[in-house]
């Protein structure tokens, strides 16, 4: 898939309604504009690394990511496939991110909260960096306000 079609399928995509069945188990707080950040925020992670694996990892064997917690598929809208490594930060930010007790959720960089794991935390500052320049590119800035790290 090109970079052009997977910013369209994105953009396309970014606002349609979540559906209840990929936020599972519930959010704590059944607040439905925290469900949606959530759901938007879990959506442009994947997009993030997404987009850094294949460009960066082009020739790595890549496996379908399933987790237990969310439907990783519905809320990508298709099957995510990431390397290794890809799987395990793509796992650590959406646990991270599900379990953020703040709402609303300040930007990442600006939190009193450090919570990823040390290794996790450079790691998706890389991938923010690198595929972050990219949608600065397309316009699509707007989709990192509330994950910038
Ligand atoms: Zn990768």
């Amino acid at each position: 898939m090109s970079l052009l079609s997977l910013w369209q399928s994105w953009t396309h995509g970014a606002g349609a309604e979540c559906p209840d069945a990929v936020l599972s188990p519930p959010p704590a707080r059944p607040d439905a504009r925290h469900a949606r950040q959530l759901c938007h925020d879990l959506k442009v992670l994947a997009t993030l690394i997404e987009v850094y694996c294949a460009r960066r990892h082009p020739t790595a064997a890549k496996e379908v990511v399933t987790l237990k917690t969310h439907d990783v598929a519905a809320l990508h809208g298709r099957p995510l496939r990431l390397c290794p490594p890809g799987r395990k930060l793509l796992t650590h930010a959406f646990v991270k991110r599900a379990a953020c007790p703040l709402d609303p959720k300040p930007m990442c960089k600006k939190c009193p909260q450090h919570c990823y794991a040390p290794l996790y935390r450079a790691q998706i500052r890389e991938v923010m960096r690198y595929s972050g320049r990219r949608l600065v590119l397309s316009g699509r800035l707007d989709y990192l306000v509330h994950l910038l790290i």
